[in-house]
């Protein structure tokens, strides 16, 4: 198989299918209000919404009650293969005994699918050949651990694995930077709240960048580097975002924007995009 067709085949196993999972991100996770979720919760206390068939009691009013913590969250698909891969279908309903257990691995499974999804995105940006299959190796890695037993990937070395794999995403962008030749300095710039309307913003990094109601309206993303980036309230009205790079649906859930603004091809409109 192609790289480029197996690839594809990844990013469909990266869209989460809440259907398909039993609320693992509204049970296992700490979240707080503060961040915009319904109440402050330690991780394994399920939240006052989630509803007995694993429904959000307020799904249509998550906008309307301001729930952005709930809105901006993606698990990359982890969720539905913690149920239906890793527990086969036993939720932690079914098995209360392993519930805890079942919280733990899918917090792991969650950031391992969450570098996978970089990696993936690397292999299509860059065309050097040894990186290309260094790349491919971690994914294969990836995707083995994501099959363990549970208590195999609960004993994983987590932070060796995403050292190994931050290692190779910073060559891919500076890779990615050197081959724009972009002068483009705007990832210097302070972005919180600032006006960029209709700016051109091709090959800047924005790599961990508070974006936080930033306006990008019209402006134009080509190479422009999004890793870890927050775009909270970030306003993407009429923006071309169709050549960003490690742009997540999680960032663009959390971000403004509307029918116009074009999204890189494995991204789905929010809903709360008009
Ligand atoms: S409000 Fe709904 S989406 Fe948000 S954590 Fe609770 S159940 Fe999940």
């Amino acid at each position: 198989m192609m790289i480029h067709e197996r690839n594809k085949k990844l990013w469909e196993h990266m869209k989460s299918d809440c259907s398909k999972c039993s609320g693992l991100c509204c049970i296992a996770l700490f979240f707080s209000k503060i961040d915009g979720f319904p109440i402050d919760k330690a991780p394994g206390q399920p939240c006052i919404n989630l509803l007995k068939d694993y429904r959000c009691k307020i799904h249509s009013q998550l906008e309307k009650q301001k729930m952005k913590g709930c809105i901006g969250y993606d698990c990359f698909g982890a969720g539905q293969h913690v149920t239906q891969v890793i527990y086969q279908g036993q939720t932690w309903n079914d098995i209360p005994n392993q519930s805890m257990e079942i919280f733990d691995v899918f917090i792991i499974v969650f950031q391992l699918y969450q570098i996978r999804y970089y990696l993936t995105e690397a292999t299509s940006l860059i065309s050097a050949k040894p990186l290309k299959k260094s790349i491919q190796c971690l994914i294969d890695e990836n995707i083995k651990m994501c099959h363990y037993r549970p208590k195999d990937i609960l004993s994983l070395d987590l932070e060796q694995y995403r050292n190994k794999s931050n290692h190779i995403l910073k060559q891919v962008c500076k890779l990615l930077q050197q081959s724009i030749h972009s002068e483009n300095k705007k990832g210097l710039a302070n972005f919180p709240g600032g006006n960029f309307k209709g700016q051109d913003m091709s090959g800047a990094d924005l790599s961990t960048k508070l974006l936080i109601a930033a306006n990008f309206e019209n402006s134009l993303f080509n190479g422009t580097i999004f890793l870890g980036a927050d775009t909270r309230d970030t306003n993407f009205d009429d923006a071309d975002l169709s050549e960003a790079v490690f742009l997540t649906q999680g960032q663009v859930n959390s971000a403004k924007g509307n029918r116009n603004t074009k999204l890189p091809y494995q991204l789905e409109y929010p809903s709360t995009w008009k």
